[in-house]
């Protein structure tokens, strides 16, 4: 089986986000605790024993403490059940957790080159000796079969795929360490329990849904898709930002070419959003938009929200 907890269901900067005055970020702050969510961030498993995260989010500490899937096993004075962290970009909320793993357990971190070059430029992240963790890279379109941290298999295969993205912001403008082109930068993954085949997808950021990536959608029993922004220029039109969804490398979820047109043909079994900024109406139990998604097929997660696939 596939086991999946949603850590984290927020877009960069959470709910409430620190400096935000936004009505969601005003109402989640007050006494509307159900718009709180905490930044993108998913543990996966195929024992229910041995966890992978896919992105350490800012929010990693918060959400180990609220996940008891992840804490110490009894009767060990160190000990953590995460095996692996699988990057799928070198956004801060998809790295920034990573330095709060520093305290010498060991696992396995595994991002494309482009993402562990990143790492490597930057000493901080040095914290993570790399006699505990160890840093493999992967590639676009390779399966592999993360392990365990005695080297044994996960029964996960996890097939990263590139998407339509945008790299690092605090990138933009400046040379990539490794230069070249963007590929790598945002990567999907296909996660699959090998024993039952039973998979999902897991795609935090996408700027559109291409033909290819619709067709390698259909028939999957799970999605996790960019819920980034409601409408494209929803951060101009609250006064928020002079970005829009686009500029950000996110696809809309309304409007035509948004994800839930783009997707409403597939046949998927079960679609949720994630990664959803806190200017997303969405957010909202009684909004029309939380009502248009969810009529829709698709579902606004809780954070802690447990799958069993
Ligand atoms: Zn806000």
């Amino acid at each position: 089986m596939l086991n999946v907890v949603v850590l984290g269901a927020a877009a960069g900067g959470g709910v409430p986000q620190w400096n935000c005055g936004c009505p969601n970020c005003v109402a989640a702050r007050g006494d509307h605790n159900e718009l709180r969510r905490t930044q993108a961030s998913i543990a996966v498993s195929a024992d229910n024993q041995n966890w992978f995260l896919i992105n350490a989010s800012p929010d990693l500490r918060q959400q180990v403490t609220a996940t008891p899937q992840l804490h110490p096993r009894a009767g060990h004075l160190r000990h953590s059940p995460i095996a692996g962290v699988i990057l799928t970009n070198s956004e801060v909320d998809a790295v920034a957790g990573l330095l709060s793993m520093r305290e010498g357990s060991p696992f396995t971190l595994y991002a494309h080159d482009r993402v562990l070059a990143i790492l490597r430029d930057n000493s901080i992240f040095n914290v993570l000796s790399e006699a505990n963790v160890r840093r493999k890279p992967i590639s676009i379109d390779e399966a592999f079969e993360p392990t365990l941290v005695d080297g044994s298999a996960s029964g996960l295969e996890v097939l990263p795929f590139a998407v339509p993205g945008k790299g690092a912001w605090y990138l933009e403008g400046k040379a990539h360490p490794t230069g070249g082109d963007d590929a790598g930068d945002t990567l999907g993954l296909r996660i699959t329990d090998k024993s039952s085949g039973r998979y999902l997808y897991f795609i935090a950021a996408c700027a559109r849904v291409t033909p290819d990536l619709a067709a390698r959608l259909d028939g999957a029993p799970l999605v996790f898709f960019d819920g980034t922004v409601w409408r494209d220029d929803e951060l101009i039109a609250q006064g928020l930002g002079h970005k829009t969804g686009q500029n950000m490398g996110h696809i809309a979820m309304s409007g035509d070419h948004g994800a839930v047109a783009a997707l409403a043909q597939l046949n998927v079994e079960r679609k949720i959003f994630l990664h959803i900024n806190n200017s997303n109406p969405v957010l909202r139990p009684e909004s029309a938009e939380r009502a248009a998604a969810e009529s829709a097929g698709w579902q606004i997660p809780a954070d802690g929200m447990e799958i069993t696939l």
